[in-house]
């Protein structure tokens, strides 16, 4: 792999340094042994400090699409933040906030064309749970308030996302969460599944688990379900054959709002704007973030159908429809990072190329099929999740091994969720860098106990 080393080698922090910063979602006692700094970014490469080059296979954490530091983002944001630092957003807005809702909704399928501003995948999640349950009420269905979410789901950290949310730990050191939540079973069958490119053949029947749960608790009752299109955060699950179609069908039949929260499937992640559109199904909201500003400006959000903006569009006119938003929804910088990032994204095909690059990624992630502990790969789009087996009585410790080696002697980042490496590189990745990158990952995995 290149290696540039005329990067700034200023910052050398000392433990004590270390202290004051609680790192998020990090064991920090283990972190603060074995810190992994970075001081720059270009392109497909993070820098550490000293100057190292770090070929970044995560884009971030699922986020910089467009690889990192690219120009015309880069000036757009240095640009806005001379011209217009902050707008309020209640009541007052700026002209570049309808301009990216236009994109956006140009960009999400069918009449997904209104988009609500938040500032993270959570508040998005949030966001969107909210309208569902308000979208009800203002139609005097108010005791459609049961929110459906999946085993294995991840939809941030909110009251809301961690509730619907189907991750233990995630969940139980914080209460009671909120009432009236139930959870389709996740999708994953290793017996079943291992080793599948793509959508799995098994496990479309599971969608019908949601006539089950939609029958004990009478529809009259369910406001929304909220899936992942494809699971990210928990190991890359794709979804099986049939399986998203099958809950609209569902959805349809009982009067349900179905919400596909795509801040990881969004932009390009799986080779189109949106996994709607991949998988050809039309959920009544979209959650995103991320990949909306490529990272560089915090920014999140939820498009929803011609419908669900009209029913709220029925009261008088000068009372607010929603009574709901964040001081930075629609913040100018975030705007105008997000225009940008959407130009570079069309300008340099970067969706067709993550779908044209599907196969050889599959093939490269399976070259390593027959490496030590591997016991699943698992790949879709531009994603690939490499499950390695448990070492006895220590989940998750064989990949956090992994991921601290391969930051500091092979010059990866790679991402851990329990025993599961995950890959998602910026979609700029070229074909030379995913071979080095699976290289460096079966050498690293050579030396794995
Ligand atoms: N939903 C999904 C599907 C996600 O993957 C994430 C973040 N990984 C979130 C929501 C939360 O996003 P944020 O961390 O920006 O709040």
């Amino acid at each position: 792999m290149s290696v540039a080393h005329d990067l700034d080698t200023s910052a050398e922090l000392s433990p004590n340094d270390l202290e004051a910063f609680w790192l998020p979602f990090t064991p920090n006692r283990a972190y603060k042994k074995s810190p992994r700094l970075i001081s720059r970014a270009k392109d497909l490469y993070y820098y550490t400090p000293d100057g190292r080059a770090v070929l970044d296979a995560t884009a971030g954490l699922w986020c910089c699409n467009a690889g990192h530091a690219r120009q015309p983002i880069v000036e757009a944001i240095q640009k806005q933040a001379a011209e217009l630092d902050y707008a309020p957003s209640f009541q007052f807005s700026h002209p570049k906030a309808f301009a990216l809702a236009t994109r956006l909704a140009m960009l999400a399928p069918a009449d997904l064309d209104h988009v609500f501003f938040a500032n993270s995948g959570s508040e998005a999640v949030d966001s969107a749970l909210k309208i569902a349950l308000a979208y009800w009420n203002v139609q005097g269905k108010g005791s459609k308030t049961r929110l459906i979410g999946r085993e294995r789901g991840y939809h941030g950290v909110g009251f809301g996302g961690i509730s619907v949310g189907g991750i233990v730990n995630n969940r139980k050191f914080f209460g009671g969460l909120l009432t009236g939540t139930d959870h389709l079973p996740h999708t994953y069958n290793r017996a079943e599944q291992a080793f599948t490119r793509g959508e799995p053949e098994w496990g479309g029947h599971l969608a019908d688990s949601l006539e089950s749960i939609v029958n004990l608790h009478d529809a009259s009752t369910v406001a929304a379900v909220i899936v992942e299109p494809m699971a990210g955060s928990t190991g890359v699950l794709p979804p099986p054959k049939s399986y998203l179609k099958r809950l609209r069908e569902i959805c349809d039949k009982h009067g349900i709002l179905l919400i596909f929260d795509e801040v990881i499937t969004g932009f390009g992640r799986l080779g189109f704007a949106t996994a709607a559109e991949r998988y050809g199904v039309v959920p009544d909201m979209i959650t995103f973030a991320k990949g909306v500003t490529s990272g560089t400006v915090p920014m999140g959000g939820v498009i929803v159908r011609k419908h669900v903006y009209d029913a709220f569009m029925n009261g008088p006119e000068h009372v607010i429809e929603l009574f709901h938003g964040y001081t930075y929804s629609a913040h100018p910088i975030a705007v105008a990072a997000g225009l940008a990032t959407l130009d570079v994204y069309r300008d340099e095909g970067l969706f067709e190329r993550a779908g044209e690059l599907e196969e050889e990624w599959a093939d490269a992630a399976m070259s390593l099929k027959d490496k030590r502990n591997v016991v699943d790969i698992r790949t879709i789009g531009l994603v690939a999740a490499i499950d390695l087996e448990s070492r006895p009585g220590a989940v998750g410790a064989r990949a956090y091994e992994a991921m601290d080696r391969a930051f500091h002697d092979h010059g990866i980042m790679i991402r851990v969720t329990g025993d599961t490496i995950a890959l998602s590189p910026p979609l700029t990745i070229s074909r030379d860098e995913m071979a080095g990158l699976f290289d460096g990952l079966g050498r690293l995995l050579d030396t794995i106990d």
